[in-house]
């Protein structure tokens, strides 16, 4: 499989695997399939609670650890600097691993919840990362569901410009501008939910372009990722589409085909916005 290349000159597989609500022995099923497959590039979060699940799938894999990038998450409860390093020492101790390979904050801190101190909230907990990287804890660090404003923001105090910003991004919801000044600060776009939890499966245009391939909407909707640049971490606890959802490389989608897919309405979204929580349960 492809690879690309960070900002921090680490490199990351073109296609990861998604872990959200894989769970327990489930989970640990999920990751050893998906790692003996091919995958090697796993997303987990401090969130999901699934670290040790994710970390017994590895061990089953019998895969070198070192072949295999694990990310994990610094949940949206535990912005700050000392709880950061405390929330990475707990996810490394549940994942069971001596190193992280990618750190990314789950969610900013915002003014709803922060007041006026939610630059100083992120700029702290970026701190700690930055730390947690110099002493070879995490080999890259980065974010997610940060806006523009969140990141220039961060901006301001951060010695490390994070390596890769995980949004959501899928044909009915993919933030086009955000995506272009994530790639002109050389930011790497990682693509959630990027099946849209399998609401846009009956999209039409999407059907036809895959009859067209005879490939699958969901394999439409990774390689038009792929196509972009933007890593897809597709999630499935199911045999034949963890398969399925890496068959992604003996096919391209034409020029119009992709503004075809760029053109389809708001459609898919979660409703997760980064400045709207801690008022919505989720
Ligand atoms: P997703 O990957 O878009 O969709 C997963 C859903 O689609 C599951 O219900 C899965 O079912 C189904 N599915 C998977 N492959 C399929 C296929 N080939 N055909 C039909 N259905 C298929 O959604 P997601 O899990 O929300 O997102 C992916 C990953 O992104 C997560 O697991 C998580 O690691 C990450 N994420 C991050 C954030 C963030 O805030 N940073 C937020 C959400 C998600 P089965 O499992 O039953 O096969």
């Amino acid at each position: 499989m492809n690879e690309l290349r960070l900002n921090d000159e680490n490199t990351l597989p073109t296609v990861g695997f998604g872990t959200y609500k894989a769970e327990e022995q489930q989970g640990i099923d999920a990751v050893k399939l998906a790692l003996q497959m091919g995958y090697r590039l796993l997303d987990t979060a401090a969130k999901y609670q699934n670290e040790e699940a994710v970390g017994k799938g590895i061990k089953a894999s019998g895969i070198a650890r070192e072949e295999i990038v694990v990310t994990t998450k610094v949940w949206r409860g535990n912005l700050g600097y000392e709880q950061t390093k405390n929330a990475f020492e707990e996810s490394l101790r549940k994942l069971d691993l001596t190193y992280l390979d990618l750190y990314l904050i789950h969610w900013p801190a915002n003014e709803k919840n922060f007041g006026k101190d939610w630059k100083k909230v992120n700029a702290e907990t970026w701190r700690a990362m930055e730390e947690l990287q110099a002493q070879g804890k995490v080999k890259s660090i980065g974010v997610s569901n940060f806006w523009q404003e969140h990141l220039e923001a961060l901006f301001e105090t951060a010695k490390v410009i994070p390596a890769v910003n995980q949004i959501e991004f899928h044909p009915g919801y993919w933030q086009k501008e955000l995506t272009a000044y994530c790639k002109a600060k050389g930011i790497r776009v990682q693509g959630w939910s990027p099946l849209a939890r399998g609401t846009i499966f009956e999209q039409e245009q999407l059907k036809s372009i895959a009859e067209k391939h005879q490939k699958t909407v969901a394999q439409v909707c990774l390689r038009w990722c792929l196509q972009q640049d933007v890593i897809p971490i597709p999630k499935s606890t199911t045999a034949k589409r963890i398969i399925a959802n890496r068959a992604i490389f003996d096919f391209e989608l034409s020029a119009a085909e992709m503004e075809q897919i760029n053109t389809i309405p708001k459609m898919g979204f979660s409703g997760e916005l980064p400045n709207e929580w801690p008022d919505r349960v989720w």
